[in-house]
């Protein structure tokens, strides 16, 4: 390793955090050593920013380093489980100071919020790509899976959907409160954590609802999956987005309810329950002032059905982001 990447390991990324008890060995030996406790599992997820495809090339440095983690604190929310640590592979173009200093301060002031330590990652020159791989901890057999949802559950999602969608829509004439939601998504790992008493099946919705409800659709792959009828008058949508849709010039109606459907980058957890535990599940969530919604009911027939209030059927344009396949669907 070049003294400069050490260099910037040791200005940026060894720098005070909360150090945990369960770390044995941290930043600086050849790996982490950690202690998982005895009536835990551990949870692992990984997951790549790359420059002008996760983000645009606009996007402030601190941004990219409070995404980066957060996309992965989403899929551990979604699996119920709790953050306890990170790795972190940087390639960098440069070593540009103000830009790594930005950087770190959003991956750390968020790390922090929830307990998480740094404990190793790479650092390594070219293209800006930036790779986390997130740990966390659940109570044995206990993590939320995305298959298990069964006819008759209700489908229910956090939050609002479709402000990090129109943000990317607006770019610069994004209002600053959907601009903050495609730029620093907020993890929903408390609602993750109370869902694993009540929710039988749960995803983060990361690239577009109809998409990841699809996911969470195809169950395990033994037996049939199930399907879903969704009011998409009922979905959560900001007061931002609703107040921007119906200003007078805007020339796009139909993404009033595309953007919450397709859009992706909300990182809201979308999830099932069993029709008798649906009321106490609303409680436990309202008392931590966790908003959630219900939007729809798994049925045994397959497929994602789209109604108004009124009944009236509806047919979505777009269907989610996928990397390797056209956007387009029908
Ligand atoms: P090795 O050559 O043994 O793979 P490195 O020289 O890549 O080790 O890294 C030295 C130490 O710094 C390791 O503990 C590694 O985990 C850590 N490290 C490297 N890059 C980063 C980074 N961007 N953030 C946090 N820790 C890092
Ligand atoms: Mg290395």
């Amino acid at each position: 390793m070049s003294a400069t990447e050490f260099e910037i390991i040791r200005r940026y990324f060894t720098r005070q955090q909360p150090q945990r008890a369960d770390v044995i060995a941290g930043i600086g030996d050849d790996a982490a050593v950690l202690q998982v406790p005895a009536d835990s599992e551990l949870v692992v997820c990984i997951d790549t920013l790359v420059a002008a495809v996760h983000f645009p090339g606009s996007t402030p440095a601190a941004a990219i380093g409070h995404k980066a983690l957060a996309v992965n604190l989403s899929d551990l929310a979604a699996m119920g489980a709790t953050p306890a640590w990170a790795t972190l592979s940087l390639t960098l173009p440069d070593s540009n100071p103000v830009w790594l200093g930005d950087f770190s301060e959003g991956f750390f002031r968020l790390a922090d919020r929830y307990g998480v330590q740094l404990v190793g990652g790479d650092t390594t020159r070219g293209p800006l790509s930036v790779t986390v791989q997130a740990h966390g901890l659940v109570p044995r057999g206990r993590a939320l899976r995305r298959h298990g949802a069964q006819p008759g559950d209700r489908i229910y999602v956090t939050g609002t959907l479709g402000d990090a969608g129109l943000a990317l829509r607006l770019e610069d004439h994004a209002d600053n409160t959907i601009r903050q939601r495609l730029d620093y998504p907020e993890p929903r790992v408390a609602a993750g954590q109370l869902l694993r008493e009540y929710a039988s099946a749960a995803i983060d919705v990361s690239d577009g609802l109809l998409a990841d409800l699809g996911h969470l659709l195809e169950g395990d792959g033994t037996g049939a999956s199930p399907g879903a009828t969704i009011n998409i008058d009922a979905l959560p949508r900001s007061s931002v987005f609703t107040a921007t849709m119906q200003q007078p010039g805007f020339a796009q109606p139909h993404l009033f309810y595309e953007l919450p459907l397709s859009a992706g980058d909300d990182y809201e957890l979308c999830f099932t329950v069993p029709q008798r535990t649906c009321e106490v599940m609303e409680a436990m969530l309202s008392n931590q002032s966790i908003d959630c919604t219900a939007i729809g009911v798994i049925e045994p027939e397959s497929g994602i059905r789209c109604r108004k209030a009124n009944g009236e059927v509806y047919h979505p344009v777009t269907e989610g982001y996928q990397h390797f396949g056209s956007k387009e669907s029908g």
